[in-house]
């Protein structure tokens, strides 16, 4: 039976393409292996798919007795629920070290970049192979979205020259341009279920044996959601009553490059604290926050800590 490759919970265009590029690369290695996702593509990703002509990894969320590569993460927070019966092969990620372990000696390559697509570029120069014309697109695609056309902080050198090198090979001349359109694509809030928005980027963390789930939505424009803050507010207390302390979402503007956080807690007083903030009327804007990975995480890790 052939390895998989799987990205994340509650998949991004990283996770859905590092599989998809991953799966390429191996095969040209020589190796037996598919592509699969744990979940169905979110409206960006299926623009990435639709522009750049690629199918959807097949949906699969149970993994045991199957060798697996995890790309895009290394938690078991966010690996099929079965992940500690599966062979694990290999990780390819660019966030903090997680909490996998293997039975066998493992290939991985972790760093600290903006994109797993950014070290997958990588991984082909260094064999010497190439991505196809539409796959390179989607991988330029993935970078944007990852570091947010380049403005996010955890964006390096490294990322804008892959997607640089990336651009030339699916012959994309704007490459901004086609950043803009993927954000378009993923600021479809319409007619979307509070619920769904909460859970298109969602991810669970354990802080102090406290269970904090955070969510992300990057929109070109906050006032597409402002009128339906109330109505997500509700359903992050919901999503806290499910056994979490804290359950928030992130609402980004990446024009006005910042956020607004909204959260259902325990204590919203320390997690407004992780920013130096108090609690007042109204939302909470983060200046400047643009990154769950850099700017949310570690913060909310030195709070929960103290
Ligand atoms: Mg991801
Ligand atoms: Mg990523
Ligand atoms: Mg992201």
């Amino acid at each position: 039976m052939s390895a998989l490759i799987i990205g994340h919970k509650n998949p991004d265009t990283d996770s859905i393409i590092a599989a998809l590029a991953a799966a390429d690369l191996y095969t040209q290695r020589g190796l037996e292996v598919e592509a699969v996702a744990q979940g169905t593509p979110a409206p960006e990703t299926a623009f990435v798919l639709e522009r750049f002509g690629l199918k959807a990894p097949a949906v699969v969320t149970s993994v045991a007795g199957r060798d697996v590569y995890a790309v895009d993460y290394s938690d078991l927070g966010q690996a099929p629920s079965d992940f500690s019966d599966c062979n694990l092969k290999g990780i390819i990620d660019h966030h903090k070290l997680g909490d996998m372990t293997s039975s066998s000696p493992v290939e991985c390559v972790i760093m600290p970049v903006g994109c797993t697509n950014t070290i997958i570029k990588r991984m082909y120069d260094y064999l010497g192979k190439k991505p196809s014309k539409e796959l390179a697109g989607a991988m330029l695609c993935a970078i944007l979205s990852d570091t947010v056309i380049f403005k996010s902080p955890t964006c390096t050198e490294a990322d804008r020259a892959a997607a640089a090198e990336l651009a030339e090979i699916a012959g994309v001349a704007d490459i901004k341009a086609l950043g803009m359109e993927l954000f378009t694509a993923k600021s479809a809030v319409k007619g979307v279920a509070a619920r769904d928005l909460i859970l298109r980027d969602f991810k669970d963390f354990t802080m102090s044996g406290k269970k904090i789930g955070i969510g992300q939505l990057e929109l070109v424009d906050l006032s597409l959601l402002e009128d339906r803050f109330a109505e997500l507010l509700e359903d992050l207390g919901r999503m806290k009553a499910e056994g979490r302390h804290t359950a928030m979402l992130l609402v980004t503007d990446i024009m006005k490059e910042g956020s607004v956080l909204l959260m259902a807690s325990d204590d919203p007083a320390k997690v407004a604290s992780a920013w130096g903030k108090t609690l007042g009327e109204g939302n909470l804007w983060l200046e400047g926050v643009m990154s769950r990975k850099k700017q949310v995480v570690p913060n909310l890790e030195k709070v929960f800590k103290d």
